[in-house]
């Protein structure tokens, strides 16, 4: 018997055939376990490879169940900093937190900034399956509406009054680029101004929960959270907002079901410097019981800008482009906070700059791309065996999938993304 406290249970709505939404007659659920069998090679090396069956394999690797029954709790190392940081001064702290983030990368399970594991791994499985059944190509409901080639979600989590105060800044300097983002605002952190969140949302913005308080302890212990999750729940419907991001990414996906939210971005596709480090690998939405779980995708601009020291936005626009190259979701989570910083603002500032340029994505607000993804999904389980001349939701693109010959692995999996617009 499953419960709510088995992490594959709740992630057991994202098998493979769900996420490509093939749109092939006769293709039966044999069919995708013996593909799945046959592309377990892609995850080498993780744990997830081991697990016997298609639901399993992903649901380990989604819900990070692969990472261990302890990978909710927070090392006492990870608590005394947490409690103890704002003691240390400015310069040994960030120190500190190279040193920290030079072990976390050797140790780290999942590969960074790029992990493809998954990626190819879902990608292989739909190769074996064309192979096995002759096809050189097949029709798929595309990942992003409009035949869009990928997704491009800004985030900020407000920490301080002071970040607070930069948001007006930061959202002009969006807008000027034709940019919108969400806003995260800690409840009880500072006194937040509910006249800013009206005007966020009137501009176009959104507006959405970071925490209760940003204190580290929101997760330490079951009772706690489920307190604090009905003061959450409260803010939530006092700001209009359907979205969440716990303070220092620090997570429980079987303890967050409590939140009445719609999306969620506190997880993310592979991150070791998190003081929860690991990763889901997975460069799409995907469902986590009663919410879509939206992962952030690329580096937070306080690990690229400050713990890695860059100077430029090579880093993220190189993962912008492997997430471009596998129709992927480029979800970033920067800090109005940090961006305060002159150096960091015009850094980020690049980056908007050159995605802009890119032209072939689609734009959106998280709390829309959630509920795209809902759509979608729940289209695929009704268009299953169909063909193409199905009529696909509002917006959505019927692609091309071709499995080309003679290329390496990764790269065998040719995606048009728009050859008959509905
Ligand atoms: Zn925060």
């Amino acid at each position: 018997m499953r419960t709510l406290a088995d992490g594959r249970y709740l992630t057991a709505a994202n098998t493979p055939w769900s996420l490509w939404g093939l749109l092939e007659r006769g293709l039966s659920e044999a069919d995708w376990e013996r593909a799945v069998q046959e592309a377990r090679g892609c995850l080498e090396g993780l744990p997830a490879a081991r697990v016997p069956d298609a639901a399993g394999i992903v649901g380990s690797l989604l819900s990070e169940e692969q990472l261990g029954p302890d990978h909710w709790r927070l090392g006492t190392g990870g608590w005394a900093y947490y409690a103890l940081r704002r003691l240390i001064p400015r310069p040994a702290r960030i120190r500190l937190q190279r040193q920290m983030a030079a072990r976390a990368r050797k140790g780290a399970l999942l590969r960074w900034p790029v992990e493809d594991r998954y990626v190819r791994f879902v990608a292989e499985v739909v190769c074996r399956l064309c192979q096995r059944r002759g096809l050189r190509s097949v029709p798929y409901v595309h990942f992003w509406p409009g035949g869009r080639r990928f997704a491009l979600v800004l985030t900020h989590d407000v920490e301080t009054a002071q970040g607070m105060h930069f948001v007006p800044t930061l959202a002009d300097l969006e807008e000027r680029y034709g940019f919108r983002s969400s806003f995260n605002f800690v409840p009880e952190g500072y006194e937040v101004d509910v006249a800013l969140l009206a005007d966020l949302r009137r501009r176009g913005f959104e507006v959405g929960v970071h925490g209760l308080r940003h204190d580290g302890r929101l997760f330490a212990s079951r009772e706690v959270f489920e307190k604090r999750a009905v003061s959450i729940n409260r803010y939530l419907r006092a700001w209009q907002a359907v979205g969440f991001r716990a303070p220092m990414t620090h997570r429980n996906p079987h303890w967050m079901q409590s939140l009445e939210i719609e999306y969620d971005s506190s997880f993310f596709d592979t991150d070791p410097f998190e003081p929860m480090p690991g990763g889901t690998m997975s460069i799409w939405p995907f469902i986590m019981g009663r919410f879509v779980e939206l992962p952030y995708t690329l580096a937070q601009d306080h690990t690229l800008l400050r713990v890695l020291g860059q100077a430029t936005p090579q880093l993220w626009l190189r993962k912008v482009d492997f997430l471009r190259e596998h129709c992927g979701m480029a979800l970033i989570d920067t800090h109005p906070d940090y961006l305060r910083r002159p150096e960091c603002l015009a850094v980020y500032e690049r980056l908007l700059a050159e995605v802009r340029r890119r032209e072939d994505f689609w734009h959106a607000l998280p709390a829309e791309v959630a509920r795209w993804w809902r759509t979608r999904m729940s289209w695929i389980a009704r268009a299953a065996g169909h063909t193409g001349e199905a009529a696909a939701p509002g917006g959505a693109t019927i692609g091309r999938i071709t499995v080309a010959d003679g290329v390496s692995e990764a790269g065998r999996l040719v995606l048009e993304p728009a050859y008959y617009v509905s």
